[in-house]
């Protein structure tokens, strides 16, 4: 799990989702399925009882706390949805 505080610490993942292109599928907002190379990994995008946001992905670079690739992948689904409810 890792705080997501502004996008530069996600610009590596980002880089590395974009050349594996991952499969992103929607499970329901905030819950996410995305392909690794081990299968699927669910990934929760929400927000903390403090306010802040956090990304959990079940791969083991998560449970170190690094930003992976499929929390990018995830995200950027997120975001665009976030947006969308936003505005509607
Ligand atoms: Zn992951």
């Amino acid at each position: 799990m890792f705080i997501l505080k502004d996008k530069t610490q996600l610009e590596r993942a980002i880089a590395k989702a974009k050349k594996l292109r991952p499969r992103v599928e929607f499970d329901r907002f905030g819950r996410y399925r995305v392909s690794g190379s081990k299968g699927y990994y669910t990934v929760i995008c929400r927000k903390d009882e403090r306010g802040y946001k956090t990304v959990e992905c079940t791969c083991k670079g998560a449970e170190k706390g690094l930003v992976c690739y499929h929390s990018a992948a995830a995200l950027s689904l997120h975001i665009g949805l976030a947006r969308q409810q936003q505005t509607a």
